[in-house]
Formats: C-alpha cells, sequence, structure tokens
C-alpha cells in the first residue's frame, strides 16, 4: 500500500513512520510512505498556504489554490494507481476501526492535513471523504494522519507478522465480534497479591476460548455498551449481555 501525506509540518512525520511496526512495513515492502510538503506548490516568495477568512473572524484559513494544485500533481505522479483522498477536520465523519479495516482495501490513501483555523471550504471538492479522529479540536491534521496510517498499516496482511494478531483486537470485525478484547496477563502469575486467572495457566485451549469470549462480552457491557447492538453475538450471548448490562447500569460490580 502507498500512504502519503500532504501537509505545512512533513518534519512531523518522520520519527514515528519510521519507528517500530510502520519502520518494519516499510522495510519489508508492504508499505510505502511519503509526507509531501505543500509549500512545494505555492509560487511566492514567502511560500505562502493561508489567507484571512471572507466576512473576518478569527485566525487564518488555507488557501485551496496550492491544496487542489498539490492534490492534482501528487495523483499525476503515479497515473496507474488514483489515489482515495481524505482530508482531515473535525467537521468529518467519526474514524473507526470499521473505516481502517475499508481504507487497508486500498492501494494509495493521500491524507490532507489541514492547520490554523482549517480549509477554504472549496478544497474539500477533492475529498473522496472527510474524516475526523474524535470530538476535540488539534493543532493541526498531521495527528491525525498518523492515527490513520498507523490503524490502517497494522491491518495491511503480513504487517504484523502473525496475520491473526489483529483479528480478535477491541472493535475488531473479526473474531472479536466487535467487542473490546478480554484481559491479557503475562508473567508472573501472582502480582501484588493479585493471580492470573486459573483457567489460562490450564492449557485446555477450549476453556481459554470460552473464558476470552465471556471476558470479552462482561467487559464490553461494562465500558461500552453503546458496542453491544452492532456486536455479532450468539442468541445465548445476546440474553447474557442483556443481563450485564442491566447489572452494570444499576451500578453492579
Ligand atoms: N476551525 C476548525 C473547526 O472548528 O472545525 C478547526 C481547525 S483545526 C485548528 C486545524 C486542522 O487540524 C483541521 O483543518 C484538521 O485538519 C485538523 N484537525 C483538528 N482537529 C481534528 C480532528 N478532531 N480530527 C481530524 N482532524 C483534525
Amino acid at each position: 500500500m502507498i500512504i502519503e501525506t500532504l501537509s505545512v509540518f512533513p518534519e512531523v512525520f518522520e520519527g514515528y513512520m519510521s519507528a517500530s511496526i510502520m519502520g518494519r512495513a516499510q522495510r519489508f515492502g508492504h508499505l510505502s510512505f511519503c509526507a509531501h510538503d505543500l509549500r512545494d506548490w505555492t509560487h511566492d516568495r514567502h511560500r505562502t498556504v493561508d489567507d484571512e477568512p471572507y466576512g473576518g473572524g478569527a485566525g487564518m484559513l488555507m488557501k485551496a489554490p496550492p491544496i487542489y494544485e498539490a492534490v492534482t500533481s501528487i495523483a499525476a505522479a503515479v497515473p496507474e494507481v488514483k489515489p482515495h483522498v481524505i482530508f482531515f477536520t473535525p467537521t468529518g465523519a467519526p474514524f473507526t476501526q470499521r473505516t481502517a479495516e475499508r481504507l487497508a482495501r486500498e492501494e494509495r490513501l493521500l491524507l490532507v492535513c489541514g492547520r490554523y483555523e482549517g480549509m477554504d471550504e472549496r478544497a474539500y471538492a477533492l475529498a473522496d471523504e472527510r474524516i475526523s479522529i474524535g470530538d476535540f479540536v488539534l493543532t493541526g491534521g498531521e495527528l491525525a494522519a498518523m492515527v490513520v496510517a498507523d490503524a490502517v498499516c497494522r491491518l495491511i496482511p503480513g504487517v504484523l507478522g502473525d496475520d491473526m494478531s489483529s483479528k480478535d483486537e477491541s472493535f475488531s470485525g473479526g473474531e472479536g465480534g466487535g467487542l473490546l478484547e478480554y484481559a491479557q496477563y503475562t508473567r508472573p502469575a501472582v502480582f501484588e497479591g493479585a493471580a492470573v486467572p486459573e483457567v489460562l495457566l490450564s492449557g485446555d485451549h477450549a476453556r481459554v476460548a470460552a473464558w476470552r469470549r465471556r471476558d470479552a462480552l462482561e467487559r464490553t457491557c461494562r465500558w461500552r455498551p453503546d458496542l453491544i447492538e452492532s456486536a455479532e453475538l450468539t442468541e445465548e450471548e445476546c440474553a447474557l449481555a442483556r443481563q450485564l448490562v442491566e447489572r452494570y447500569r444499576e451500578g453492579g460490580a
């Protein structure tokens, strides 16, 4: 997969995108990453990318022409693969694991990051979609782009080494069924008086799987009951979930 970003601070991607799993994904050829500098598509001495908003108001807005020129020229640089273009804005659709799963099936992503007070509305005509990473306001879209690049990259087959390891994680539409992940433990078996559940030491894979499924269901009912409606549950699990949600709502432990 190709992931490219367009922003006025391309240098901020360097450390994060070359470390750990994303660095390895690039070294092994699963991911090609490039951070473009929007100022490369300006034509004045000061390499201006912003201007005052029409109608007044605080702050500056990113101008549409450099963004338009940059996106069209980046797209044309690899003409055989049209990029899926994402603009980051707090007004976009909320980013979820489902979005990451869908984007991981794209061949090429172009992530366009805003700064200042945002962008001239006409720039969004280039967007295949607008994404928000949450109901808060960041100073720029670079962190949002890294969040999306990270969440997508680890879903590319081969990136995590063991292809199964992203399938039963929290929110995952695979074996996790859209639930939160179950509790996990590593050595020591007893820490500060708290013992690892006996079943996890039993070596009985069927019992371990059943315990994990039940724990995932309990944790989701307790901490994220909003996820239960869209989770993939058996009839028996649905009935249990109803009881658990009710119990936790009433303040049960
Ligand atoms: N004035 C804008 C508003 O109220 O919606 C906020 C602009 S914000 C200061 C500057 C840039 O940061 C945005 O253009 C966007 O690219 C990025 N940004 C800020 N918060 C974001 C969020 N929650 N999700 C995605 N991008 C965000």
